[in-house]
């Protein structure tokens, strides 16, 4: 009988360890099939950009609209760049996919009216490819765009480089006078050292911390001291992630200057703007309720 049971086990082994490799398979598979239909996603016309706006806490007003890369998929439906970001890094499309979110960006806002920013990100890859201020600089040109109103997202890893060539290109962005921004800010190792190395816009404060405001006294306070740093810095202050009215008032009473988030509109075609800007008009009519903290 022990020797049956004993037989018994072995062979499921067997057979998860068959399931396991399958599953593995299947997955580099499906990667691979991604890699090759994402070298054709560009000729297909299958990248879209969704926008999604940023509005001034104080006002309601909408300052500025995040590009958000989307792929639509013939057969998978709408994708997100966390699917398919890593792998247009390692075949290098990210360069061509990046050039054309720079120029689609500032083509599909150019005639939008009012004062606002268009925010672009970029990666890594996109900012150590010294060709990017060229690709920057003809889609100015080309679209009439002015550069102050272009804000560049970077994430802190642009500039863990011990190198200096990433900074000196982000230097020569800013010389071309567009606006760099500081994305995800909190998340990384050390994140403070970074504000030295840059003089960033902008501080962008991570929706980690966002997601907890409401119910962590820990995160209250890096908020309120970002904020304050950024004040010292000369620097303006983007919250991410907004989902309830509870964390846009707080973000507002401790003194974050903007957000951006589900709540206040979620990232949308060009076409469907227009509708948004009358949702961050009511929010910022809503009464501040109080916050669960005095600073
Ligand atoms: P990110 O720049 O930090 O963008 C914010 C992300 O948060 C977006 O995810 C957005 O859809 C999502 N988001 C906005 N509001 C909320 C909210 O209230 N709750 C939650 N849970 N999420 C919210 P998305 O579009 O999936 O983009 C992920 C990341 O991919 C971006 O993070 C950015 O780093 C990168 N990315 C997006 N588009 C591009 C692009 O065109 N080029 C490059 N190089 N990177 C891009
Ligand atoms: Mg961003
Ligand atoms: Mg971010
Ligand atoms: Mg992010």
């Amino acid at each position: 009988r022990a020797d049956l049971a004993l037989y018994a086990a072995k062979n499921k082994g067997r057979d998860n360890l068959a399931i396991f490799e399958h599953s593995l398979d299947q997955q580099a598979r499906e990667r691979r099939s991604l890699e090759a239909d994402l070298g054709e996603a560009l000729a297909l016309d299958q990248l879209r950009l969704h926008f999604q706006p940023i509005i001034e806490l104080e006002t309601g007003q909408a300052t500025g609209y995040e590009a958000l890369l989307r792929w639509y998929h013939p057969e998978r439906g709408v994708l997100g760049p966390g699917e398919f970001l890593s792998i247009a890094e390692e075949t290098g499309l990210i360069m061509p996919i990046g050039d054309w979110v720079i120029r689609t960006a500032l083509a599909e806002t150019v005639d939008w009216a009012g004062d606002f920013r268009v925010a672009i990100n970029l990666s890594t890859t996109q900012v150590a490819d010294p060709r990017i201020v060229a690709t920057l600089s003809q889609a100015l040109r080309e679209t009439d765009f002015p550069a102050h109103r272009v804000e560049l997202e970077i994430t802190e890893h642009v500039l863990m480089d011990q190198s200096d060539a990433n900074r000196d290109t982000l230097l020569k962005m800013r010389e071309m006078g567009l606006r760099i921004a500081l994305d995800d800010f909190g998340t990384g190792f050390s994140s403070l050292a970074y504000l030295r190395r840059f003089p960033f816009d902008r501080i962008k404060i991570d929706r980690t911390f966002v997601r907890d405001l409401t119910s962590d006294i820990g995160s209250q306070a890096i908020v309120s001291t970002i904020t304050r740093l950024a004040e010292a810095m000369d620097m303006e202050t983007t919250a991410e992630g907004v989902e309830d009215r509870r964390q846009l008032d707080l973000l507002r009473k401790l003194g974050v200057k903007e957000a951006q988030g589900f709540l206040i509109s979620k990232p949308l075609l060009a076409e469907k703007i227009s509708a948004t800007t009358i949702k961050a008009e009511e929010v910022a009519e809503a009464p501040v309720e109080k916050a669960v903290i005095d600073y």
